[in-house]
């Protein structure tokens, strides 16, 4: 099949004018200018005035949470969100069927947002990747681990059910994540990081997200013992890591060329230098970030010291969407002079790179899988007025199968 656009951005080359994509099968088999394919029988698709893009990946999501959508707004008091979060989640009991619900409907959305990939994180692994796995979404599937003060029993039990490989396949990928340093204790997060590098296992994790943090990781204070207390799951036997979130986890062995690293909103000079030189991925969240009311992101003095640095929605409890397009198109709006090839690898490349599956997904290239989505463009200017238009993708294909087909 050849799928012929205006514009083809293949990401890691230059953008194709006038360009067609064959694939068959799963794999595409070339990429280039229209002139040069030479059709016979194959079945043609031009889509006209749109770019036809790599399969967003959005690296940092809960799918899990997509009924939560407008049910939880963001402010500046972070635990007082997530103790929020935590009551709305737990009014109705979760059962095997509402999960697997609620993960297809936010399988569902993210498709129609030209998202193909999710590093997605569950409290329920088994319920969740059954659901991921009746779907063509590709997913790294994080299976959450809490383990701080009366849950501290409770870290074999859920890094057992992280990494069990029964639903892994050509799509789906297991892995772990240690929820935040002020849920897992460091001796649990250090065992969380053994485990992820004996079995060579994907590892997510929330850190630098508040500025709190780091006043519990150092002193055992503040806000989060306040959070843990009102939890009811506080005991004097939490230990009290002395150390800033970033120096925590590399201590821990968190950091490696497997992690991501969800947030990474308050980090100094040091931290970065310290994430880079490990390799690890960031996944910064645009507009849950705005949300909360940060101060800006560090992600250019990131992108210049070497860091890889992915986009994630988060979950709808904290953004508008589970559109990976969206926040591009926000973070353009925000800063007017960032390149957009930049950009564009951002929302997709750095994605894959982050979830380890740079040689299947996150460009348009020979030998890599047909996970794709068309951009129908509201002008005849350039391909990067994709990022300041509002449409939604025409069309969707994951492993070159549509999962969306609005033609
Ligand atoms: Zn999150």
């Amino acid at each position: 099949m050849i799928l012929a656009a205006r514009y083809i951005a293949p990401v890691e080359s230059p953008v194709i004018e006038n360009g067609a994509i064959r694939f068959r099968d799963a794999t595409v088999v070339a990429v280039g200018p229209s002139k040069e394919f030479d059709v016979g029988d194959e079945e043609r698709v031009d889509f006209g005035n749109a770019v036809i893009t790599p399969g967003f990946v959005n690296a940092h999501t809960h799918l899990e949470l997509t009924h939560l959508a407008e049910r939880v707004a963001p402010s500046p008091d972070f635990t007082g969100w997530l103790t929020r979060l935590v009551k709305t989640s737990s009014e109705s009991l979760p059962t095997k069927e509402s999960v697997q619900r609620i993960v297809t409907d936010g399988i569902f959305q993210s498709h129609r947002a030209g998202v193909t990939t999710v590093g997605d994180i569950t409290r329920f692994p088994a319920w969740t990747r059954q659901a991921l796995s009746n779907s063509m979404m590709r997913a790294v599937s994080f299976g959450e681990v809490i383990a701080v003060g009366t849950r501290r029993h409770l870290l074999q039990e859920r890094l057992a059910a992280a990494m069990k490989t029964e639903f892994e396949s050509e799509l789906l990928r297991c892995g772990v994540s240690p929820h935040a340093p002020y849920t897992v204790e460091p001796n649990a997060l250090r065992e969380c990081a053994r485990r992820s590098v004996e079995q060579l296992t994907p590892l997510c994790i929330h850190g630098a997200e508040t500025l709190e943090e780091s006043e519990f990781t150092c002193e055992g204070t503040g806000v989060f013992a306040d959070y843990l207390r009102s939890l009811g799951v506080w005991d004097d036997d939490i230990p009290i890591a002395g150390l800033a979130p970033i120096p925590l986890f590399e201590a821990s062995g968190l950091l490696t060329d497997r992690t991501v690293l969800a947030h990474a909103n308050y980090v100094c000079d040091d931290d970065i230098h310290c994430i880079g030189e490990n390799r690890a991925s960031v996944a910064y969240c645009p507009r849950t970030h705005d949300a909360f009311e940060h101060p800006p992101h560090r992600f250019r003095d990131m992108l210049d010291a070497g860091v890889n640095v992915c986009i994630g929605t988060d979950s709808l409890a904290s953004n508008p969407s589970l559109s990976i397009l969206d926040e591009l198109r926000f973070l353009h709006q925000m800063f007017p002079d960032f390149n957009s090839q930049q950009l564009l690898e951002m929302g997709t490349v750095s994605g894959a790179k982050a979830l380890g599956l740079q040689d299947r997904v996150g460009s348009l290239a020979v030998g890599k899988d047909a996970d794709l989505a068309v951009i129908p463009m509201e002008s005849k200017g350039d391909w990067h007025e994709m990022f300041s238009s509002a449409t939604e993708p025409i069309a969707v294909l994951s492993r070159g199968s549509f999962v969306v087909d609005n033609r």
